[in-house]
C-alpha cells in the first residue's frame, strides 16, 4: 500500500507528511486504533478485491494518546498494470462523534427512564429514514425486542389508512417549523393485525451541517383504553342526545296533544300538537283556560266534566269526547283523557287531546256504508288480486252462496262456462282502462243453475290511481223480469179480466197464422158476444157487469187448452183463438164445434153476481184458418160476421163463417141425431172375424160393430165411432156391444164346435174410464151367466197410459173375474216395458200396419220381431191382425207368432155366416 497522492490535510489528520507516505503507507496504518485496525484492514481488502466503494468511520490513535474519529470514503479502480488505485477523502469527524456520543448516552438514560414508565421510545433519522424503536415500543404492538421494524417506512406502513395523512402532515409541520410540537394520536397496526391507539410525541434532536433536520426522537404511549373509553362516552352521549331529541319530538309532534292544567285551572304546559289543534302558539296558550275553546253546544257539559276532573283522586283518569271551537270558527271533535297528577307545586291535571273528527265522520260513514251495502242489488267486494273480501245479503240471495263460502275465493267460482276467455279479457281491459265494466253475464248459482245477471264491476282507486279493490254489483235479472212482466201485464193484458187485450191478441194471432202455415195444422177464431149484456149493465150497474165479465173470462179460460188464447177486446166482446187443430178442414170444423159447444155450455151455467143468481148466454161466430192464406183483420171480420149470424139465428148459438162448412156441421149434427135414433132402435149388428193358430185351430173371434142404417145400409165403425166417442154416445153403444157379445158367448155354449171360443170386443177409452165399467162388465157376465174367461177386452195403448194407476186397478178387478185383456194396435203407440209389466195383460195384438208390409219392409219385419220377443219375455200371448197372405203368415210364424186374424182366415161376417163357416172349414185345414 502506498499513497501516490496525499493532500496537505493529510498532515493535519495523521501528522504525517505526504512525501513520507508516497512510497509506503505503513506509517498511516500504524496510526489506526488497535480496536478498529482489523475491521478496517478487512474492509479495505474486500473493497480491493470486489472493487466496491469503501466507506468507514474509524479511529486513529496518535502517539500523544489522542484519539480522533475519522470518516473515509473511497472508490477503487483497476489500473492497466493490474494494480488497484483508490480515489477518496478522509474527514475528521471527532467533534460530531463526541456530541453524538454524549447525546446517545443521555438518550440512553432518558430512554431507560421512559421505558420504565411504560412508554415506548423511537429514534429516527429523518434523512435516511433509519429508525430505532425501543423494546417497550415494540411490546406495545406485540413484537419481540429482536423483531424487525428498523425503518420509518415500516412504521408508516402500519399506520391506520384513515390516520396516515394526518400523522405525516403533523410530522412535516413540525420539521418545517410550522408547528412547535409534534404530538399525534393515531392507530397503529399491531402484530396480530389489530389497531391500537397510540400517542406519539417527538422532538428534533439534531440537524446536519446544512442545518436540515436529521434526527428526531420521541415517545409513544398506548392510549387505546382511553380512546375506547372516550369513544364509548361520546357514543353514549350522542345516543343520549338523540334519545332526548327523540323524546322531545315525540312529545312535541305526537299525533296526540299533551297539556297540563295547573292547580288554578290554567294551561301550564302544552306540546306543539295541542297548540296546532287549538290554533294558537304556545306562548299565547299559556295561562288560558280550556273552557275558552269549547264549542257553545258543549259548554255546559264541559263545566260538568271539569267538576268531575277536579274531583279526581291522584292517579285517577277520566276520558270523554267534546266539541272544540277555535277562534277562527273551525270546530273539531276532541277526545280528552285527563289524569290527576301530583306535582311539586300542587296538584295538576295532565291531559291528552286527540282530534277524533275523522273517526267520528268515518264512524258515521261506515254506518252509512254498512246500510248502503245491504241493498237489493248483490254486492261483492274484492281486493286488488280479485280475492273476495265481502258480499252482501242480496248477493247471497241471488247466488245461494253465503259470505263464508266465498270470502277469499276468486269470482271465477261463479263462472257458467258460457263465456270464453276473450269475453273476460275484454271485460278486464275495459275495467283497467275506464275503471268500469257493465253488461249481462251468465253465472252459476250454488245449486248449479245458470242464470243471467246484470253485472257492473268498478275499480276502486287511490288518489294516485292504484287499484285497491273491485266492487261488483249484481242485479238479479229475474227481478227485472218480474218488473218487465208487470209492464207487459199492463201493456198486453186487460186489467179487469187479466185476459190478453187486443194488442196481444193480434200478436198471438199473427204467430198462430204463421205457425199454421208452417205446420199445415188449422185453427179457428171464435168471436164471442154476451147476449143482452147491456141490460144487466144498465139495470144493476157497471160493478155487477164487471163481475160477470170476470167470471165469463174465467170460464172461457177453463174451456180451452193451455196453448189457446182467450182475449177480451173490450165491453162484452171476447175472442178465442184455437190452434193446432186438425190438418183436415172437416175435422177442424168438428173439433171447433165441440169446443164451442163446450163454451156455450159453460157460459150457460148460472152466475152468482153480488148475491144474485144471473143467467147469461153467448153468441159465437167462428172462422177457420189454415186452409187458405188470410189476414188477421179479415179473419176477425169473418168471425164477427158469423157472430151476427148467430145473433140473428136467435142467440145462444154458434155460426161458422164458411157456409159450406156450415153444411158439414149440419150433416154431422144430423148424423149425431141419427146415431141417437140408431141406439134407440138398436140398428147395430156385430160381425165376427175368426182368430186361429198356426195349426188351424179356431181360437175365437173379434166382434166388430156395424151400423145397419135403414137408408145408407151398412155403415163402417170408422164413420161413426169417432163421433160416438166425441158425443159420449159410445157409452150406450159400448154397453150394447158388451151385452150382445156376452149373449153370443152364451149361445156358443150350446154347440161343441163353438163352446170353447173366446170372443174379443173393442172397448173405447171413454167407456173404460167410466167409474162403473167394472160393474157393467161383471153384471153382463152374470146376466148371461157365461165363463168370464171367454170374454176378451181389446184396449189401446193410449187408453192404458192415460191414467196408469186407475187403469191397473180396473184391469186387476176384471182380471180377477177371469176376463182377459188384449192390447190392440200394438206398436203404433208408445209403450213402456215397465208399464206393460205392471198390467194384467193376456195378449199383445200386432197392429195390422206392420203385418201389411212385413214381406217387403225389413223395418216393419224387425219391429214385428221385436214385439214378438218382447211378448215372450213378458210371458204374453201374441196375435197378428190383418193377415191377408200365406207369406205374411209364414213370416210371422218363422218369428214365433202362432196366432192370426185376417182376411186370409176370414172377413168379419154376421154370426150366421160365421157359425156356418166353422162347420165348413174342417179343423185340420188350419
Ligand atoms: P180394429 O179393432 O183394429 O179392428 C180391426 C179392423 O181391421 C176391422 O175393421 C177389420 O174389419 C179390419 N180387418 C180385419 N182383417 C183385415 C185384413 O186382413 N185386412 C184389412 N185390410 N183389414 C182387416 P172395422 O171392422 O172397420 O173396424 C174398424 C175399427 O172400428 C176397429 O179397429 C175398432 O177400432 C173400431 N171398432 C169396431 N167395432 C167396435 C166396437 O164394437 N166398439 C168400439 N169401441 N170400436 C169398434
Ligand atoms: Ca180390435
Ligand atoms: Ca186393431
Amino acid at each position: 500500500y502506498c499513497f501516490p497522492f496525499a493532500s496537505e490535510a493529510m498532515h493535519k489528520i495523521f501528522g504525517v507528511r505526504p512525501e513520507e507516505v508516497r512510497e509506503n503507507a505503513s506509517k498511516v496504518f500504524a496510526l489506526l486504533h488497535p480496536e478498529d485496525y482489523d475491521d478496517i484492514m478487512t474492509s479495505i481488502q474486500i473493497s480491493t478485491k470486489d472493487l466496491t466503494q469503501w466507506s468507514e468511520e474509524f479511529r486513529v490513535k496518535h502517539d500523544n494518546g489522542e484519539v480522533r474519529w475519522l470518516f473515509g470514503n473511497s472508490i477503487p479502480e483497476r489500473e492497466p498494470d493490474g494494480s488497484v488505485l483508490w480515489h477518496g477523502f478522509i474527514t475528521d469527524i471527532t467533534k460530531q462523534k463526541l456530541i453524538e456520543q454524549e447525546l446517545t448516552e443521555s438518550q440512553q438514560r432518558w430512554k431507560f427512564a421512559i421505558e420504565g414508565s411504560g412508554d415506548g421510545v423511537w429514534d429516527v433519522n429523518v434523512q435516511t429514514q433509519e429508525a430505532n424503536y425501543s423494546k417497550r415500543w415494540k411490546e406495545m404492538l406485540g413484537f419481540d425486542e429482536n423483531e424487525g421494524l428498523a425503518s420509518r417506512k415500516e412504521w408508516i406502513k402500519r399506520i391506520h389508512p384513515d390516520d396516515k395523512a394526518r400523522v405525516l402532515a403533523a410530522g412535516d409541520a413540525y420539521l418545517e417549523g410550522r408547528a412547535d410540537t409534534y404530538i399525534v394520536e393515531y392507530r397503529l397496526k399491531s402484530k396480530d393485525g389489530d389497531y391500537r391507539w397510540m400517542q406519539s410525541r417527538g422532538m428534533l434532536v439534531s440537524k446536519d451541517a446544512a442545518g436540515k433536520p436529521l434526527r428526531m426522537i420521541g415517545t409513544q404511549t398506548d392510549i387505546t383504553e382511553r380512546i375506547n373509553a372516550q369513544l364509548t362516552l361520546q357514543q353514549t352521549r350522542e345516543e343520549l342526545e338523540l334519545t332526548l331529541d327523540r323524546f322531545k319530538d315525540l312529545y312535541e309532534f305526537a299525533p296526540i296533544g299533551y297539556l297540563t292544567i295547573n292547580k288554578h285551572g290554567l294551561i301550564s304546559q302544552i306540546n306543539w300538537r295541542a297548540c296546532a289543534m287549538l290554533g294558537m302558539d304556545r306562548h299565547s296558550l299559556m295561562d288560558k283556560r280550556i273552557a275558552e275553546f269549547i264549542d257553545e253546544d258543549d259548554k255546559q257539559r264541559w263545566s260538568r266534566m271539569y267538576q268531575s276532573i277536579k274531583a279526581l283522586e291522584v292517579g285517577e283518569e277520566l276520558s270523554f269526547d267534546i266539541k272544540f271551537r277555535l277562534n277562527n270558527g273551525n270546530t273539531f271533535h276532541g277526545n280528552l283523557n285527563c289524569i290527576k297528577a301530583e306535582e311539586i307545586d300542587g296538584q295538576s291535571i295532565r291531559i291528552t287531546l286527540e282530534d277524533i273528527t275523522t273517526i267520528k265522520k268515518s264512524e258515521a260513514e261506515s254506518r252509512i256504508a254498512a246500510i248502503a251495502f245491504e241493498t237489493n242489488d248483490g254486492l261483492m267486494i274484492t281486493d286488488a288480486e280479485k280475492s273476495i273480501l265481502k258480499v252482501n245479503k242480496a248477493f247471497t240471495k241471488i247466488t245461494g252462496y253465503s259470505d263464508d263460502e266465498v270470502v277469499g275465493k276468486n269470482p271465477h267460482m261463479f263462472a257458467s262456462g258460457r263465456h270464453d276467455a276473450a269475453f273476460f279479457a275484454a271485460m278486464w281491459e275495459s275495467i283497467n282502462n275506464s275503471g268500469q265494466w257493465s253488461g249481462e253475464i251468465w253465472n252459476k248459482r250454488k245449486n248449479g243453475e245458470l242464470f243471467p245477471e246484470k253485472l257492473t264491476i268498478t275499480a276502486v282507486k287511490t288518489d294516485k290511481g292504484i287499484i285497491t279493490n273491485y266492487v261488483g254489483t249484481v242485479t238479479d235479472i229475474s227481478y227485472i223480469k218480474a218488473a218487465a212482466d208487470e209492464i207487459q201485464q199492463l201493456a198486453f193484458f186487460d186489467s179487469l179480466t187479466r185476459l190478453p187485450n187486443r194488442r196481444l191478441l193480434m200478436d198471438r194471432l199473427k204467430q198462430a197464422l204463421a205457425s199454421s202455415a208452417r205446420s199445415g195444422r188449422q185453427g179457428a177464431v171464435l168471436f164471442l158476444d154476451l147476449d143482452h149484456f147491456k141490460v144487466l149493465n144498465d139495470s144493476r150497474g157497471h160493478d155487477v157487469g164487471d163481475l160477470l165479465l170476470q167470471q165469463v173470462a174465467e170460464r172461457l179460460t177453463l174451456c180451452v187448452r193451455v196453448g189457446d188464447t182467450v182475449a177480451r177486446l173490450g165491453g162484452d166482446e171476447y175472442v178465442v183463438v184455437l190452434e193446432d187443430l186438425s190438418g183436415d178442414g172437416l175435422e177442424t170444423a168438428a173439433q171447433t164445434e165441440t169446443i164451442t159447444k163446450k163454451i156455450i155450455d159453460a157460459l150457460n151455467q148460472p152466475y152468482w153476481l153480488d148475491e144474485h143468481e144471473h143467467h147469461s148466454t153467448p153468441s159465437i161466430g167462428i172462422s177457420i184458418f189454415g186452409e187458405q192464406p188470410i189476414t188477421m183483420e179479415e179473419l176477425l171480420k169473418q168471425a164477427d160476421i158469423a157472430m151476427y149470424q148467430a145473433k140473428k139465428a136467435g142467440r145462444n148459438t154458434m155460426r161458422f163463417f164458411n157456409p159450406q162448412m156450415q153444411t158439414t156441421i149440419t150433416a154431422r149434427v144430423s148424423l149425431e141425431r141419427e146415431l141417437r135414433k140408431a141406439i134407440d132402435k138398436k140398428q147395430f149388428a156385430l160381425y165376427y172375424q175368426i182368430q186361429v193358430d198356426n195349426t188351424g185351430q179356431k181360437l175365437g173371434a173379434e166382434a166388430l160393430i156395424r151400423w145397419v142404417h135403414p137408408e145408407r145400409g151398412l155403415v163402417s165403425p170408422a164413420q161413426f165411432i169417432p163421433l160416438a166417442e166425441e158425443t159420449g154416445l159410445i157409452l150406450p153403444i159400448g154397453n150394447w156391444v158388451l151385452d150382445a157379445a156376452c149373449a153370443q158367448i152364451k149361445a156358443w155354449h150350446k154347440n161343441a164346435l163353438t163352446r170353447d171360443l173366446t170372443l174379443s170386443i173393442n172397448v173405447s177409452a171413454k167407456q173404460f174410464r167410466q167409474a162403473d165399467f167394472v160393474a157393467q162388465v161383471k153384471s153382463a157376465i152374470e146376466r148371461h151367466s157365461i165363463d168370464p174367461m171367454q170374454l176378451k177386452l181389446e184396449l189401446t195403448e193410449s187408453l192404458l197410459l192415460d191414467n196408469i194407476e186407475e187403469t191397473i186397478q180396473s184391469m186387476s178387478a176384471l182380471g180377477e173375474l177371469g176376463v182377459q185383456f188384449s192390447l190392440d194396435d200394438f206398436g203404433t203407440g208408445y209403450s213402456s216395458l215397465q208399464y206393460l209389466k205392471k198390467l194384467p195383460l193376456y195378449q199383445l195384438k200386432i197392429d195390422q200396419s206392420f203385418v201389411r208390409d212385413i214381406v217387403t219392409d225389413s223395418h216393419d219385419r224387425s219391429i214385428v220381431r221385436t214385439i214378438i220377443a218382447m211378448a215372450q219375455s213378458l210371458y204374453l200371448n201374441v196375435i197378428a191382425e190383418g193377415v191377408e197372405t200365406e207369406q205374411q203368415k209364414e213370416l210371422l210364424l218363422s218369428h214365433g207368432c202362432k196366432r192370426y186374424q185376417g182376411y186370409l182366415f176370414g172377413k168379419p161376417v154376421p154370426i150366421k155366416e160365421f157359425n156356418a163357416a166353422l162347420k165348413i172349414l174342417p179343423r185340420q185345414d188350419y
